[in-house]
């Protein structure tokens, strides 16, 4: 089950590149394994995957512990600054990065670990009120704070765009982040890189990789629906 998902996923994926005409190997794919137990992470672990993304803080520590090292942890999910201490020397990155204090608190963390962790912007790209992240204005000036904190490194942009049923519907907002990437980019900040773009889910994982996504956060399509106490 587990690996036919992962299977017809990556074909989605590869389907998706030569459309774009772009390489697979540019796009990584995270398997978003909240709420999913450890058995279900060490299959696809065994299936070859080694991103994985969860979104709560004391799950990651949990799984942390009970899985292979050479996992690449993602938080993806929103962060409390008093949380940041018990995943800093855990996770790859943090996708969702939306106020200069987290940053700073981050930037904290990092040094006492004597790490660089990178990080990406989130950015509320729908205006949606039930969702983190910053508008695009927000987003710059974002940008330009967090630039001389020298333990993070801004690493590129995430959003969690709006659930639709037909993921063209998407489309507009995944071109909006990718040109909200290279106006940052062209604007030369220094400590301020632009290459990774974390856009699409399962229900629009294909149409983001067309528009540019280098980084895919697929939950459902992997380990299939979520059942939340
Ligand atoms: C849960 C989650 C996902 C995965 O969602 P699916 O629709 O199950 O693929 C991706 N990104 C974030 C931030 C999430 O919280």
């Amino acid at each position: 089950m587990l690996k036919e998902n992962l299977r017809n996923v990556e074909s989605s994926m590869q389907a998706a590149c030569e459309r774009s005409s772009r390489s697979r190997s540019d796009v990584t794919l995270i398997a978003v394994s909240k709420t999913k137990p450890v058995e279900m992470l060490q299959e696809a672990y065994d299936a070859g995957v080694r991103d994985f993304g969860e979104n709560k803080v004391q799950e990651i520590c949990d799984k942390y512990d009970k899985l292979p090292q050479d996992i690449r942890w993602h938080m993806i999910g929103h962060l409390q600054r008093n949380k940041v201490k018990y995943i800093i020397d855990k996770v790859c990155m943090i996708h969702s990065v939306d106020s200069y204090r987290l940053a700073e608190e981050i930037n904290i963390q990092a040094k006492k670990h004597q790490l660089v962790m990178p990080i990406l912007i989130e950015v509320n790209i729908a205006g949606e009120q039930t969702k983190f992240g910053v508008s695009k204005e927000d987003a710059v000036l974002l940008a330009q704070e967090i630039a001389h904190l020298d333990s993070v490194r801004v690493e590129g942009l995430m959003a969690v765009a709006p659930y639709v049923e037909d993921p063209e519907d998407n489309r507009k907002y995944f071109r909006e982040m990718r040109q909200l990437a290279v106006d940052i980019q062209d604007k030369n900040i220094d400590n301020i890189n632009m290459y990774a773009l974390s856009i699409g889910m399962t229900g629009d994982y294909p149409t983001a990789i067309e528009e540019g996504a280098t980084m895919v956060r697929v939950g459902t399509g992997i380990f299939g629906e979520r059942a939340y106490p």
